[in-house]
């Protein structure tokens, strides 16, 4: 999973890290930028030159007329929220944690759930890139748009980004439902449920029939985040303490994972909550898990769950996570798991520590005969013959890859199976 890199380096902006670059080439050494560490493949495991965002930090410029920030491309998504909630301002979708950085968290097409709204990706107009040359490269729909079209989700291909532009809006509220369904209903309705809410998600919990539903909407207000004690019962208690409970004794004693999926399953109840966006968007994710996640055609996803669910139920396998169901509009980026498709996304998660490969490649072959697109952060066993088939401007972003990387730079095992040599 992991690189010994040559050396690290932790540049304070675009002039030192075209130094790093030009010094690494001149040494024969790759580089390789890196965020959090938040990805569960080896996106950005190198042995040559590990750059660190620890010094690429902060926001650069608000124009609040014009809807718009600038950050520099290593500042966590954590500060970027709350810099915007102060000045009155918020992205308008994101996905699950905002430990991720700017750069880290685009470059693999990290993602929420929405009707109209993608990626985080999606939400980018503009980026500032060194390339391997060591020259700094700007671009957006207006200028070098061949490089914007590819450097939004670029998988740490294409340069090591310094800055990212993000269309923002005034600040708003979102309403929470989050309400138990059973898994029929969820899979009969889901057209419905998708057109029907700005944000759904369901969970569906392995060796039952129940979900957990949760549909964000736009509201007027007032603000009624859930109360104090509501919250740590549902947020910290059940979602993390008893879960981390239930999953360690589920790796211990695999046998007692559907009778404790059926139990905390039953334990959820219906509740409704209205925050600012990041705060209902997100949540603490203290259990350490592995995940795997396809995007597929929305309209296969109802299918490829209920062929999820058949294999579960016929396999030996114990499952003691849910699996996450989201959406996503069609969008523009040419390696985007949503590029030219509505899509639905199916997530499988396993405790740290649970052997995976069993569950996740039975779920994978399902998601492969819906044309499935992996998440590029996370577990997958695809390579570039399957993607170049999956994605139809596959061949686009290598052509950009041979023009702005001709000797692979920032090449590393990952991007030499999932683009090729
Ligand atoms: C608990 C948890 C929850 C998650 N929730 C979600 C979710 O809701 N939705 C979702 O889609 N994903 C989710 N993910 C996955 C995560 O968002 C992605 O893996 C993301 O890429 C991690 O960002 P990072 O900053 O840690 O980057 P890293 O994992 O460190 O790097 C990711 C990639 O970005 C590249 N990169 C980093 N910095 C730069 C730079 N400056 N220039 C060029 N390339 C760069 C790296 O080389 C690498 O290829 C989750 C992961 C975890 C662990």
């Amino acid at each position: 999973m992991s690189a010994r890199p040559a050396r690290t380096v932790t540049p304070g902006g675009p002039d030192e890290l075209a130094d790093v670059v030009r010094r690494a080439a001149e040494d024969g050494l790759r580089v390789k930028a890196v965020g959090t560490g938040h990805s569960f493949t080896a996106a950005a495991a190198t042995d040559g030159v590990l750059v660190r965002p620890d010094r690429l930090t902060g926001i650069l410029a608000l124009d609040r007329a014009a809807g718009r920030v600038t950050v520099a491309a290593g500042t966590p998504l954590r500060l970027l929220n709350a810099a915007l909630a102060r000045a009155g301002l918020s992205l308008t979708n994101m996905g699950d944690i905002t430990a991720q950085t700017a750069a880290g968290a685009i470059s693999t097409g990290t993602h929420g759930t929405g009707r109209a709204s993608a990626s985080i990706a999606a939400q980018v107009t503009a980026l500032q890139l060194v390339t391997a040359d060591g020259s700094t490269l700007r671009c957006s729909a207006q200028e070098n748009a061949d490089v914007f079209a590819c450097a939004r989700i670029g998988l740490g291909a294409l340069g090591v980004l310094t800055s990212v532009t993000f269309a923002v809006e005034p600040l708003f509220l979102l309403t929470a439902r989050e309400e138990p369904m059973p898994l029929d209903r969820v899979l009969a309705e889901f057209d419905e449920l998708v057109a029907g809410n700005e944000h759904f998600e369901f969970y569906w919990f392995p060796h039952t029939d129940n979900c957990n539903t949760k549909r964000n909407n736009r509201s007027e207000g007032p603000a009624a985040p859930p109360g104090l004690l509501r919250g740590w019962l549902d947020d910290e208690l059940l979602s993390n303490g008893a879960f981390k409970v239930a999953c360690s004794v589920g790796r211990a004693a695999p046998m007692a994972i559907p009778a404790i999926a059926r139990v905390s399953s039953r334990a959820l109840s219906a509740r409704t909550y209205t925050d600012v966006p990041y705060k209902v968007f997100t949540s603490p994710r203290r259990v350490r898990f592995v995940e795997m996640e396809y995007a597929l055609p929305r309209a296969a996803a109802p299918a490829a769950l209920r062929e999820v669910k058949r294999m579960v139920d016929a396999s030996p396998l114990r499952v003691s996570f849910p699996v996450e169901v989201r959406t996503a509009p069609a969008d523009d980026i040419a390696l985007s798991t949503a590029s030219g498709r509505d899509s639905a996304y199916i997530a499988v998660h396993l405790y740290r520590g649970t052997p995976h490969q069993a569950y996740f490649g039975a779920v994978e072959k399902i998601m492969v005969a819906h044309g499935g697109r992996p998440h590029w952060g996370k577990i997958h066993s695809r390579d570039a013959e399957y993607l170049s088939g999956a994605y139809p401007r596959f061949g686009e972003f290598t052509a950009l890859r041979d023009r702005l990387d001709p000797d692979r730079v920032f090449a590393n095992d990952y991007l030499r199976r999932v683009l090729g040599e």
